[in-house]
């Protein structure tokens, strides 16, 4: 994508509005702008990497067998009337009326839903066990939406929902989901503290936050500082559940197994939520299957969600410098930012049109910076936006046809070939 053809819209000033890093850089670097409170447009850039964070968690769900649908934002109450949610759920719940005066609301989870599409289409225990999910928005009116779309009252979310014939079968999908979850954040660069959380009576321990360490985050975490050590390695996931953790709420330094030197405190993000909560929806709903011996039975469900929109902001927070956002190579909106530092001379145009189409040529998301304008504004623009990798061409290398490469990460720079350089990508 060349610059000069792209819709790109930078501001040069810190937008007054955005209290946190992620929020600044977001409205700043052009990758999202705002419609009315806690509701954003998603501008290209943006929206690429909001592809991206999807695809990786679509692969990621799908290599474990779960299965992916599309379900309305908009639904009628009538479900959930029946599962008794309609009362309960408050003022987070956008209402309205259709022009025959239904009631009807704009989903902020779909529970009831799924619950009731299953119960519709499955009937015998062969089709089980079954996980069910999709990536698709949600409305939640919060009370005070805030920092972007980290706390949006529109938001994308991938929900899921598991259904099998025991407790037993739960616990596997249960399973299956964590590790799921930690390998979708771990392809994305991330750090994920899973953080036991309560889901009430049933299934205590089947209840996990995931968290994400920044500064901003809203949750103060209690966690044995082996954790990040072993997100580093291979996921050796029996050992990190023997991990401690804990949000503050639930840490009691009284009980607390780890040893004042390798307990960490830290703030966290939640990007992530996984429970199980038994027959709680397919009891009300009757979604109940014929069992191999010929008896029927209430399926027992969980429900696991990720916060999609929330993920490009939390990246931010967890992968920045002073100069701009530092994007992990899964997420990035491009791979390479290529930079024109004269476009007004012949052979460094000429070697840029080169290097941009070769490029291409292999395949590699670039984008070129062809603008006629001064290189402190590209390179101020190019450390914002956080590609991985700069590509610089300027009149002095244009002659020899070398090339600097610039990694965003470190700032560590080389002087390549052209050839050099294109291999590296
Ligand atoms: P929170 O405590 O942050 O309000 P939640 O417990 O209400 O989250 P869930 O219902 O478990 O969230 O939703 C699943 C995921 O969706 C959360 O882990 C979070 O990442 C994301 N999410 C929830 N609310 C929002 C929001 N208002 N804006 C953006 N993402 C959200
Ligand atoms: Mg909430």
């Amino acid at each position: 994508m060349k610059l000069t053809q792209y819709f790109f819209p930078t501001l040069r000033d810190d937008p007054q509005e955005a209290q946190i890093v992620s929020h600044k850089l977001m409205l700043r670097g052009g990758f999202i702008t705002q419609s009315s409170s806690g509701i954003y447009s998603w501008l290209p850039m943006g929206l690429k990497v909001l592809n991206k964070i999807s695809d990786i968690i679509r692969e990621e769900q799908n290599k474990v067998g779960h299965i992916e649908v599309l379900m309305p934002t908009i639904q009628s109450s009538d479900l959930w009337r029946e599962s008794g949610r309609y009362e309960d759920y408050g003022k987070e719940m956008l209402r309205f009326t259709d022009r025959h005066d239904r009631e009807m609301l704009y989903g902020p989870t779909n529970e009831e839903l799924i619950t009731d599409i299953f119960r519709t289409f499955i009937k015998s225990y062969k089709h089980i066990p079954l996980t069910l999910y999709q990536i698709q928005w949600k409305f939640r009116d919060e009370i005070r939406p805030r920092f972007g779309v980290m706390r949006g009252r529109e938001f994308l979310m991938k929900d899921g929902y598991s259904f099998d014939l025991d407790m037993e079968g739960a616990k596997k999908s249960y399973k299956a989901h964590y590790e799921a979850y930690l390998r979708t954040f771990k392809r994305m660069g991330l750090t994920a503290i899973p953080v036991k959380a309560d889901s009430g009576a049933i299934g205590g321990d089947m209840s996990h936050e995931f968290q994400i360490l920044a500064q901003t985050g809203e949750s103060t975490l209690y966690y044995d500082s082996e954790i990040e050590n072993l997100n580093g390695q291979d996921l050796d996931i029996d050992k990190l559940q023997s991990l401690y953790a804990a949000a503050e709420e639930k840490h009691d330094p009284s009980i607390c197994p780890v040893p004042a030197d390798k307990l960490k405190v830290a703030k966290g993000i939640e990007v992530g939520h996984i429970f199980y909560f038994g027959t709680k929806y397919s009891d009300p709903f009757g979604a109940t299957v014929m069992g191999s011996d010929g008896e029927p039975v209430t399926v027992h469900m969980g429900s696991y969600g990720i916060g999609v929109s929330r993920l490009v902001a939390a990246i931010i927070e967890a992968s920045h410098d002073d100069n701009g956002i530092i994007w992990p190579e899964a997420v990035a909106p491009f791979k390479v930012g290529l930079v024109n530092l004269k476009p007004s001379d012949e052979t460094t145009s000429a070697l840029c049109e080169k290097f941009y189409v070769s490029a291409l040529a292999k395949g590699i998301e670039i984008l070129y910076d062809d603008r006629d304008e001064r290189a402190g504004v590209k390179f101020a623009d190019m450390d914002l936006i956080g590609l991985p990798f700069q590509v610089i061409i300027g009149p002095k290398g244009a002659a020899t046809g070398r090339v600097e490469i610039k990694i965003r990460k470190t700032g560590e720079r080389q002087d390549l070939s052209f050839e050099d350089a294109l291999k590296l990508f």
